[in-house]
């Protein structure tokens, strides 16, 4: 039988991606610390789709919709990184560096999608891209040749 890591940001349970993005107590100060400001305790759910919905539900009420989702996935990766870096390297990350981090990713997020939004109904469907040519796409500058 495989026994399961121990979680090296709190070292108290075992790490589980589940734990490891909400329950651990590195995670839980973070999410509560972030501008979202969700608290992983409310979090209901045995899967991450369950648990994903939850957040949602508790989240919905003051968010933008489209942001939210963009914001979630953020921290997550943001945990992520932040694991790794221990794990991998052995270096810390205090929750206050890694909420600073989350909030200029967010806030970069914001300003990339305030420029690309407006453009979504101009864009060629995805797939299209290969199969343009310079002449379908009127603004580029002629090839070099
Ligand atoms: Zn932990």
């Amino acid at each position: 039988m495989t026994k399961e890591p121990l979680c090296l940001m709190c070292t108290t349970d075992t790490e589980t991606l589940i734990h490891m993005l909400f329950y651990c107590p590195h995670a839980s100060c973070f999410w509560k610390a972030s501008p979202l400001e969700l608290n992983p305790s409310l979090i209901r759910g045995d899967n991450f789709q369950d648990l994903w919905q939850s957040i949602l539900n508790i989240l919905e009420a003051g968010a933008v919709e489209d942001e939210l989702w963009s914001w979630l996935a953020i921290g997550l990766w943001q945990l992520w990184k932040i694991r790794n870096k221990k794990v991998f390297r052995d270096e810390e990350t205090t929750i206050e560096t890694t909420v600073e981090i989350f909030s200029e990713r967010c806030l970069e997020w914001s300003k990339v999608m305030s420029i690309v939004r407006p453009l979504h109904g101009h864009l060629p469907a995805a797939g299209t891209l290969c199969s343009l040519s310079s002449a379908a796409i009127p603004d580029l500058p002629p090839a070099a040749t």
